[in-house]
């Protein structure tokens, strides 16, 4: 007998014959002899739906107290889901609980819209899974010291079951999606993308860092620190597939880097159209610069992705960066009251339109020439590079939003990655 965890996205729980769908699955699961703890999401387009009622009656505000009535608004999604699902269960004869996160209780900061797990407490679930019941808990959410509801951001419920998972010693953890596993880029852009049977947790990490909704980066970060074996697989399967099959279906997580993973050089292609570039020209190229911009910009709590100096001239520089599209007006407001009256005749511009696309893979760090191969590939199609950043197993490029599936498509290409690896 294993305690195994399983998460269905939005997608999979996006209507009640779905839902009825995932019951028998996991029914399925638990009658084969495990203790099973399910992780659902909201109702697909849900979280979008009671995000926008919020919207309509407060468009441009995000004042921390507003922040908090939005976390307060969309947990009720996965709140509906849990329920559901219970129901479902016991509809199938099954003994079922469903929890919302602050019921476990999972404590997080205080981060509200993109809150931390900080620590799970698995009495109660323990208690009813000994009871011999399915125990169903809420994604996306949890609860802060002074008692108010968090999020985690979107993609969540992803964190959720692999926090879970972790704080319960899971045996498995399985991520059940709309697609049948990680793919060499997403299969929604990319007709030939290929299905990977095993991904490092290294690429993966950095795959959903750049981009790659699949798995929310958290979710990746806490199955690395631990070591929750994570597998990503399809809820579109039919229910009664033998179990044995299913458990070896999709994309394994793997921590040990094999041989036969070196071999390919680039495994996948990330793209992020979330983001947005902003730019100072003709500022003072003297010590102390890169901070008198980013300063403020830290303080006021934008992360800062892409950062680009110009060599100088005559004394001035450009400085580019770039952040979340959802800050780009917000940073674009701050530097031009806080940074531009102080940045002698400086200039500010920005793109919000925009993205990033980015080659991942191990090999990389034993293969040289896989920029240039890149860069080559870019410019054959084109495509101007507006910035450029690397890491041992990532190159990145910044450029204009309409040429991200031409890009796409050029890389995966260029790659290889439409063919099995040797
Ligand atoms: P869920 O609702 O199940 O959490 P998401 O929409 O968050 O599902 O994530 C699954 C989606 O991720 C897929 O439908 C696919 O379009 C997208 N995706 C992006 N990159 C990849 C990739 N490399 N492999 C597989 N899917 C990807
Ligand atoms: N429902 C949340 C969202 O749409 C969390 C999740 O689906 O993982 O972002
Ligand atoms: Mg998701």
């Amino acid at each position: 007998m294993a305690l195994i965890v399983h998460k269905y996205g939005g997608t999979s729980m996006g209507s009640t014959e779905r839902i009825r769908n995932v019951a028998k699955r996991v029914a399925k699961w638990a009658r084969a002899g495990h203790q099973m703890v399910v992780v659902p999401s909201a109702m697909s387009g849900e979280t979008n739906r009671l995000l926008g009622l919020a919207k309509e009656l407060s468009p441009g505000a995000t004042t921390p107290e507003l922040q908090r009535e939005l976390d307060m608004i969309a947990s009720t999604g996965e709140q509906v889901s849990v329920g559901l699902l219970a129901i479902a269960l016991q509809a199938e004869g099954m003994q079922a609980v469903s929890y919302a996160g602050w019921q476990v209780p999972i404590l997080t900061d205080d981060s509200y819209t993109k809150a931390r797990i900080q620590s799970i407490d698995d009495k109660r679930v323990r208690c009813d899974l000994e009871a011999g019941k399915v125990v169903i808990i809420t994604g996306f959410q949890g609860i802060d010291d002074n008692g108010h509801i968090t999020t985690l951001g979107r993609g969540g419920s992803d964190t959720s079951a692999v926090a879970v998972a972790a704080a319960m010693k899971a045996d498995e953890c399985l991520i059940y999606t709309d697609v049948d596993g990680v793919y060499t880029t997403d299969p929604r852009i990319v007709a030939e993308a290929r299905r990977l049977h095993t991904i490092s947790f290294e690429e993966m990490l950095e795959m959903a860092s750049l981009g790659s909704k699949v798995l929310q980066i958290r979710s990746v970060e806490f199955a690395g620190k631990y070591r929750v074996p994570l597998r990503v697989l399809s809820s579109f399967t039919p229910w009664d597939i033998d179990i044995a099959e299913e458990a070896k279906s999709g994309t394994l997580i793997t921590f040990e880097e094999d041989e036969k993973m070196e071999q390919a050089v680039v495994s996948g292609i990330a793209f992020n159209r979330d983001e947005a570039k902003v730019s100072l020209l003709g500022v003072p190229d003297k010590p102390g610069i890169a901070y008198q911009i980013l300063g403020p910009v830290a303080e006021a709590n934008i992360d800062v992705d892409v950062i680009i100096q110009n060599v100088g001239h005559d004394g001035k520089t450009d400085f580019s960066f770039t952040v979340h599209r959802n800050d780009y007006q917000r940073t674009m407001d701050l530097l031009k009251a806080e940074v531009i009256p102080k940045a002698g005749g400086a200039q500010l511009s920005g793109d919000p339109k925009i993205c990033k696309v980015s080659i991942v893979g191990i090999g990389m760090r034993s293969h040289v020439g896989v920029a240039s191969r890149m860069f080559s590939a870019l410019s054959d199609e084109g495509i101007n590079i507006q910035m450029i950043t690397t890491s041992e197993i990532k190159t990145s490029v910044v450029i204009d939003e309409k040429y991200m599936e031409l890009a796409v498509r050029a890389l995966h290409r260029t790659f290889d990655l439409d063919q099995p690896p040797a």
